[in-house]
């Protein structure tokens, strides 16, 4: 066999981002496929972005993912933006089509395929309550609402930001849309078959965090997520436990959209159990 010494480098880019884990996942992938890729986790100052992304080029990095502040300012400096991620209006993992690179957006598409694989939830057809509406809930909404979900409800404090993700989509989908403020308890209708914590209410450091929501009135098989990774058993998870109801944590959508990523880039399916098994094992250490 020809030698060959040469590595497959990608990466993210983020500031601060000292403590995004996802290079611990894809890197255990990597090694479980015996594959000469590395993934560098990389410091971009916001001034910096532009030249950064000159470098990504020049290197011939073969895909890079953006984390806060780089998610929407990344989006001028790619050849094109996949649709969805254009809608939803930010990018965060980039990968190549020859010397193209391309922006596409994963959170919203690994929360569904969570929900989809692990859960075995078609959101064709249901009603689902989005606490929030920050980047997670945009992506998270906008997906459900491409996959057929009947009805979207947008709980969020700020008035103005959750009307302005009402409204985007009601322009860019057919799902019905309503927008509560988030002023006292949220009570859980009995009509909502799936609720999704998207805020970052519950996210370490501040893990006794619970978001100010009843499920007295709820059914007795709503289904629960969370997308707080870390803690992965958040107070709502607990919650949602104690009451008798089915959970899906933040690790899951976490996971899936690097196993998405880890697809685009290599071309190869990508070994879930062991990159979920890598970050359940990092977040215990922090
Ligand atoms: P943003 O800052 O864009 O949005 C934060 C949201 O949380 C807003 O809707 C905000 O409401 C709401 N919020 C925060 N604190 C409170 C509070 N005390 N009471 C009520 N609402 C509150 O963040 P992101 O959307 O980017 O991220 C949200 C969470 O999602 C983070 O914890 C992040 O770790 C997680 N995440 C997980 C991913 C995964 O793969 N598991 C992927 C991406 C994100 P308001 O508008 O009123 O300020």
């Amino acid at each position: 066999m020809a030698i060959n010494y040469k590595a497959e480098l990608v990466g993210v880019l983020g500031y601060p981002v000292a403590e995004n884990p996802t290079g611990v996942m894809q890197e255990a992938a990597f090694a479980a496929l015996g594959l000469n890729w590395r993934y560098l986790t990389m410091e971009v100052k916001p001034e910096n972005l532009a030249d950064a992304i000159r470098g990504v080029r020049a290197l011939g990095l073969r895909g890079i993912n953006l984390t806060i502040p780089h998610k929407v300012a990344v989006m001028a400096l790619l050849d094109d933006i996949a649709p969805d991620a254009k809608v939803i209006g930010a990018v965060n993992t980039v990968y190549r089509a020859g010397d193209r690179l391309i922006g596409t957006n994963t959170d919203g598409k690994g929360f569904l395929r969570g929900l989809r694989d692990e859960a075995e939830i078609d959101p064709k057809g249901r009603r689902v309550a989005v606490l929030g509406a920050g980047g997670a809930a945009r992506a998270i909404t906008f997906e459900l609402a491409f996959a057929g979900a009947s009805e979207l409800v947008v709980i969020n404090r700020s008035v103005e930001r959750g009307q302005q993700l009402v409204e985007a989509l009601r322009q860019d989908t057919s799902a019905a849309i309503e927008f509560v403020p988030w002023s006292s308890t949220y009570v859980v209708p009995q009509a909502i078959d799936v609720l999704v914590n998207a805020t970052s209410i519950g996210l370490y450091p501040d893990v006794e965090a619970l978001p100010d929501i009843s499920l007295d009135q709820a059914r007795s098989d709503l289904f629960v997520c969370d997308v707080i990774p870390n803690p992965p058993d958040t107070r709502l998870m607990q919650l949602a436990r104690s009451r008798g109801l089915r959970t899906l944590n933040g690790l899951s959508m976490l996971v899936h959209q690097g196993t998405i990523g880890f697809e685009l880039w290599t071309g190869q399916a990508a070994p879930e159990a062991v990159m979920k098994e890598a970050l359940r094992k990092a977040f215990e250490m922090s």
